[in-house]
Order: C-alpha cells, then sequence, then structure tokens
C-alpha cells in the first residue's frame, strides 16, 4: 500500500484515508476511500492517478463544490458523481466560482488567476443530488450516512460510516482556518452544523485539511475547539463597535479582523474577511446584539 493511503484501525480494512498532496493544504485537501466509493477528488492529479491504478472508483460523493475538493473530477470521467442539491447547481457550472467567491471584477481576480488555470476545473454532471440522512450502502459492510451540514457551503455534507463510526467531516475542517466566506455561507448554519456533528457518535474522523483523530471524546473537544474559534472572532468585532457612532462592514475593512495577517493574495483575504464579517452582523442583527441607526449599526 502507498504511503499516501492509510487505514484507520486494523478493524475496518475497506476504509482508507487518503492523504492529500501538501498534507490536505490548499489547494489540496484529503480524501476517504471506502469500497468503490471516494469522497473528494483534491489530492492532486499525481496521487489520484495513482489511486486510480489501485483501485476501482465508480462513485464519486463531493462534500461540496469547492475547487480544492473536486479539482480532480476530470480525471475520473467515468465515475458517477454525487453532491447534495444546494452545491449541484455550482458543480456544473464552474465559471460561476468567482461570483460565489465574492471576487468578480475585483483585484483578486487577477491575484487567482495562475492558480485557477492549474486547477483545470471542468463542469461535472451530477448522477443524483445526496439528502440529509440518507444512508448509501457501500459494498457488503459499509452503511455510509449523508450528514447535510451547511454553512461553509449551503449543499456541504458530511459523511458518518455507523459500522465503524468513522466519519470524514471534510471542510469542517478542525483548524483555526474556519471559511464562511461564500456568497452561500451562513455563519448561523455553520454553528448549527458544528453542533450537529457534536451529537453523533463518531469514533474516528478525517477533515479535509486535517488527518485522522481518534476517540471519540478527542472529537467532541475537537469540534468544540473549532466552534470557539468563531466566538473569538464575534468578540473581536463586537469589542471594535464604536461606543455611540453607527458603523458599517465596509469600516472594518482590510482591518484584519478575522485574519492576524494577510497571505500572498491579500487581495482576496480582505474581500473574503470582509464576506465574513458581513456575515457575523447577520448573526449580531439576529440575536439582537446590534441594531440598526441612521445608516449605520450600533450595539444594542
Ligand atoms: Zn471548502
Ligand atoms: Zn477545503
Amino acid at each position: 500500500m502507498d504511503n499516501f493511503v492509510e487505514h484507520f484501525t486494523d478493524e475496518f480494512k475497506k476504509i482508507y484515508f487518503i492523504r492529500g498532496a501538501r498534507n490536505g493544504k490548499y489547494p489540496y485537501s484529503h480524501s476517504l476511500l471506502i469500497e468503490d466509493y471516494l469522497i473528494d477528488t483534491g489530492i492532486s492529479s499525481r496521487l489520484l492517478r495513482k489511486l486510480k491504478r489501485q483501485f476501482p472508483i465508480n462513485n464519486v460523493l463531493l462534500s461540496h463544490w469547492h475547487e480544492d475538493h473536486t479539482s480532480g473530477n476530470r480525471l475520473l470521467s467515468n465515475s458517477k458523481f454525487f453532491i447534495h442539491s444546494n452545491d449541484k447547481f455550482l458543480i456544473e457550472n464552474v465559471d460561476k466560482f468567482y461570483e460565489y467567491y465574492g471576487i468578480s471584477n475585483s483585484p483578486a481576480e487577477e491575484e487567482f488567476e495562475w492558480l485557477w488555470e492549474s486547477f483545470k476545473l471542468e463542469n461535472t454532471k451530477i448522477e443524483k443530488a445526496l439528502t440529509d440522512n440518507e444512508i448509501i450502502k457501500v459494498g457488503h459492510d459499509c452503511d455510509l450516512k449523508v450528514i447535510h451540514t451547511p454553512g461553509h457551503t449551503a449543499g456541504h455534507c458530511s459523511f458518518l460510516e455507523l459500522n465503524s463510526k468513522i466519519a470524514f467531516l471534510a471542510d469542517i475542517d478542525l483548524t483555526n482556518f474556519v471559511f464562511y466566506a461564500g456568497i452561500d455561507s451562513n455563519l448561523i448554519d455553520f454553528e448549527e452544523s458544528i453542533d450537529k456533528l457534536l451529537n453523533l457518535d463518531i469514533e474516528m474522523v478525517a477533515t479535509g485539511h486535517r488527518g485522522i483523530i481518534k476517540g471519540g471524546k478527542e472529537i467532541k473537544e475537537e469540534l468544540i475547539k473549532y466552534k470557539s474559534v468563531i466566538h473569538k472572532r464575534d468578540e473581536r468585532i463586537l469589542s471594535n463597535f464604536p461606543e455611540t457612532k453607527p458603523i458599517l462592514v465596509i469600516d472594518f475593512k482590510g482591518k484584519n479582523l478575522i485574519y492576524k495577517y494577510y497571505s500572498e493574495f491579500k487581495n482576496y483575504d480582505i474581500i473574503a474577511e470582509m464576506i465574513m464579517i458581513q456575515k457575523h452582523f447577520d448573526k449580531f442583527i439576529k440575536n439582537k446584539l446590534i441594531e440598526r441607526e441612521g445608516k449605520g449599526f450600533i450595539l444594542s
């Protein structure tokens, strides 16, 4: 077995963790292989070709539409593809991605060009849409449950194999990089999705950008820590509200309220940060932490 293909335990030999290139760091991601079902295709073209030579991949479950999880779709043209109905339109229309990242006609478009071309994205035809709580029979021993966990994208799904209690959480990725900067992201849904996962019986987990974590208790602690990243951002944004002057999201532009440092994709990071701050504003309004005054918002 190649070193990028691993078992979770000796007990469940038909479930493999597939480690993505650069240890699953963007622009790559990790995958899960269960019999002839592959979850996500962003491990890198080189590794995916290798995997294809060793295992038949007849079915592909996509956790969501993002390019770092779907860039290998074009190499699996003989497989059947599945994705949640909320993300189906985008994976069938990859030219809409920029619009959904909020970067159409912005300086970030140019910044992304070389990287974007390297993905070689193509539209993917979806065989059937996935639905929440659906159980997919895989081989003789595996029952793979689809868990709709929206927030990161509207159709983001996690997957839980019920016999082994092994789960793949995709971009509820248990890193500090909690991302909800899509036009289709929703922060309230994101937190509810984390709560949904906290209530499941999971023994082992892998995510799109983090390797295997074992133990129900450890997994719960990681999920709580992950949620606390969002709460720290809530606090940082609220504590930057002036006492009396009404304020708008645009007033927080480029102030590093979410990203401590901007990366080489600075123009993009600033846009993503603004979109995420907007999602916090939406949540604050709903929870009556802020209210409209004149053209802006003040603390309630
Ligand atoms: Zn993603
Ligand atoms: Zn990702």
